[in-house]
Formats: C-alpha cells, sequence, structure tokens
C-alpha cells in the first residue's frame, strides 16, 4: 500500500462482507420522487422544470405527501442510505392557508421516514416571498411565511414533538437568497445560533440566481452571506455550484460543508461545481439525492470525483475513494446534527456483488465508491433496528402500491 493512500477507517472487510456506515442522503425533496422519467421530454430549463414540480407540490395531500416520501426513503434504505436530510418547504394548504395542526406535512414526511427505518435531519424551511422582488407564484403559496416568527414557531413546535426520539433531528432551511431577504436570513440566522441547530441553504445553484442577487444586493450569494456574516461551522451550502474564488474561500475558511447532489444538478442543467478547489480550500463534502433523479446514492458520491475531472480534464481532481466515502458517511451524520455515527448504524455490501469482486484489499474504498450500486446491498441496520435483510426491505410490497394509487390520482 502507498503511504499516501491509507485505507479508509470506514471500511472493513470480513469474509465476503464489506461493514461500513449507512450512507447519508443529506439532501432531498422526498416529494419530488414522483417527478422521475416525467420530466425528460421537450427542452427547458432549470426553471421550466420548476413549473411542473410547482404543479405537483399544489395537488399534494398530507397522505398523498406520505405515500410518496415513504416510498422514496425505502428506495434510499435498499440502497444503503440510513440517514435522510428533508429540505421540508411544503407547510400550508393550496393557496396558502395554514392547516390547522401547523406542522401536519412535515410530521408526515418525518413519519414516512421513520416507517421506512431511516433516522431524518428535517431541515424546516423558510420561504418568505417568491423572488427578490415578485409576488409569489400561485403554487408557491404552500411554501410561504409571513415573517421568520412563524418560521422559529415551526421550528420550535417540531424539536418538541421530536425531543425524545434520537432518529429525528430538527434543524433550520433557509431556502435561497432568492426567497428569503437579508434581514431574515440574518435573524433566523441569529436564532440557529442560539440553538445550536445546523442550518441549510440552496447557495448559487444557477446563474441567473446569482444574476438576481447581484441586481438586488450588490453581492453575489456567497458574498451576501459573508457580507452579513451568516457562514460559520454548522452551514450547509448546498450546490455551491456558481462561485467567485473569494466565495469558494469564504466557505472553505469558515468550515462549512457543501453538499453536492449531483445527479440532480446534472438532471437540472445546473452547471458545475468547483468541488476540488472547495475542498482544498477547506470546506466539508457531503452528498444529497435531492430530487430524486436518479436512484443511486453510490453515483452520488463518484460523480463529485468524476464531474471534477469533467470540468478541470484532469484525474484525481477532488476527492478520492475514502475521503468521498467520509464525506457520505461521517460528514453526512454531521451535516443533519448527528457529531457522530450512532452505535448500532452499519451498512453491510456483498463482497461478491458482480461489480465489486476483485477490488483490491489496499484501495478497498477506491472499489467500493467507484464500483458499487445499490445492488451490493445486502444488510442494513439503524440504531436496534434491522431495515434491510439479505438484500430485501419488508416494507416495499405495500410502500410501491400506495406510491401507485398517488401517481394514479395526481395530474402533473
Ligand atoms: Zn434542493
Amino acid at each position: 500500500m502507498n503511504a499516501s493512500d491509507p485505507p479508509s477507517p470506514l471500511l472493513r472487510h470480513t469474509g465476503d462482507a464489506l461493514h461500513l456506515p449507512p450512507l447519508a442522503s443529506v439532501h432531498s425533496h422526498a416529494f419530488q420522487r414522483a417527478l422521475r422519467g416525467r420530466t425528460q421530454q421537450q427542452r427547458g430549463t432549470f426553471w421550466s422544470w420548476r413549473e411542473q414540480m410547482y404543479r405537483l407540490a399544489d395537488q399534494l395531500t398530507p397522505e398523498q405527501l406520505y405515500a410518496i416520501s415513504h416510498y422514496a426513503f425505502v428506495e434510499l434504505a435498499l440502497a444503503g442510505v440510513g440517514v435522510v436530510g428533508e429540505f421540508h418547504y411544503l407547510h400550508h394548504q393550496p393557496g396558502g392557508r395554514p392547516y390547522e395542526r401547523r406542522t401536519v406535512l412535515a410530521e408526515q414526511v418525518i413519519q414516512a421516514a421513520l416507517d421506512a427505518g431511516l433516522r431524518i435531519g428535517l431541515l424546516r424551511t423558510a420561504y418568505l416571498r417568491g423572488d427578490f422582488d415578485d409576488d409569489p407564484a400561485p403554487a408557491q403559496r404552500r411554501f410561504i411565511d409571513p415573517d421568520p416568527d412563524a418560521v422559529i414557531r415551526d421550528v420550535e413546535a417540531l424539536r418538541d414533538a421530536y425531543a425524545g426520539n434520537p432518529r429525528v433531528r430538527v434543524g433550520l432551511a433557509l431556502h435561497s437568497v432568492r426567497a428569503v431577504p437579508v434581514e431574515a436570513l440574518a435573524e433566523l440566522s441569529d436564532y440557529a445560533e442560539r440553538e445550536g441547530l445546523m442550518v441549510h441553504m440552496h447557495v448559487a445553484e444557477q446563474p441567473r440566481e446569482v444574476e438576481a442577487c447581484l441586481a438586488a444586493t450588490g453581492y453575489r450569494p456567497v458574498q451576501l452571506l459573508t457580507a452579513h456574516n451568516l457562514l460559520h461551522s454548522r452551514f450547509v451550502a448546498v450546490h455551491a455550484t456558481h462561485l467567485a474564488p473569494e466565495e469558494i474561500d469564504a466557505l472553505g475558511q469558515a468550515r462549512a460543508f457543501v453538499c453536492l447532489c449531483r445527479t440532480t444538478e446534472r438532471d437540472l442543467g445546473d452547471g458545475l461545481p468547483p468541488a476540488g478547489p472547495l475542498l482544498r480550500a477547506g470546506a466539508r463534502l457531503c452528498a444529497g439525492t435531492d430530487s430524486h433523479a436518479a436512484p443511486d446514492p453510490w453515483e452520488e458520491l463518484r460523480a463529485v470525483e468524476l464531474d471534477e475531472r469533467s470540468r478541470t480534464l484532469r484525474r484525481h481532481a477532488a476527492a478520492d475513494g475514502a475521503a468521498l466515502l467520509a464525506g457520505g458517511t461521517a460528514h453526512g451524520y454531521a451535516a443533519l446534527g448527528w457529531d457522530h455515527i450512532p452505535e448500532g448504524d452499519e451498512l453491510v455490501l456483498d463482497g461478491t456483488d458482480p461489480a465489486l469482486v476483485g477490488a483490491d484489499p489496499a484501495r478497498l474504498a477506491d472499489g467500493v465508491v467507484f464500483g458499487a450500486t445499490a445492488r451490493a446491498v445486502r444488510g442494513m441496520r439503524v440504531g436496534d433496528r434491522p431495515v434491510i435483510s439479505h438484500g430485501a426491505h419488508p416494507g416495499l410490497p405495500a410502500a410501491r402500491k400506495a406510491y401507485l394509487e398517488v401517481l394514479r390520482e395526481l395530474d402533473f
């Protein structure tokens, strides 16, 4: 073994089994699972995709949201994911009136994850306006709160409701610089800092977001956050795609997390994030399945490196297998509020899976990250609960039936 290529401390080989922590999908919008394969016709952009996503979001009942989310989470479990970060922004009834129980939709998503056997970081999302100066589109009214106090009230209600549940963490999400004015960003960030909560935010996903932010504030998105002292080590920048060099440095100096969601970012035509420079600057990598456009959290990890090769025309451009595995597990748990991987959480891969046969024992992390697919998942425990046994999830048949029924009910 090469001294510069240490084995991953996260990975053990016993017999024909490979033991490692479950993967963390740090950024998910579970209801968007229903869009997979349904947005691949006609030309368009991120913004035209968003119209179709809004049509779906505007129809969902609490029961339908549960069914889609539960199926999405069972699918993630089968692929080796043990903890999911749900960036939850669907809060209110169609038209915008809060439900009698304000947090009912967040609770549906949390219950869906628990029923699938996962841990969940529920990131209750602040969404206060349609765009920098625009009135909200009709479908956005379900996402919108009048002020930061309403957001904080729901975060507090959720924290109280799940305080005794070791499988649930509640954090704060700030939807984007488009959807949250800077004064509210500061107020909500102060609250999160006082309470020690993780803060997740969509950052610089699209050039149009950067241009609009410059026009409205005089700053690019990460410049704006820096100018208001809003970056820190509990900040999770999702996408972090269109960055100026000083914005890369700022995320690194803050020791922020960057959550890349490569299959969704490819699907939406977002562009290529500067993964290598971000990691070399000190940012901590994690990954997410985001819109569930593609079915494979292993691809999310290797794509961080492979897409950086496409961007830079170089090999070994961002991270090796061990670093990607750390990003996909320990950093992911940390980005969702678990300082360490809880005892009992374990994933077992089948070393005889056709894609893993012959993996070099001295470079096992490379063999796993660049080779594994969901097919290799043999078993998974989350805490005291066996979630996957012999490659199967006992909840799959019922979850699939309910999901297919909901798809028949919807029109989007
Ligand atoms: Zn997102």
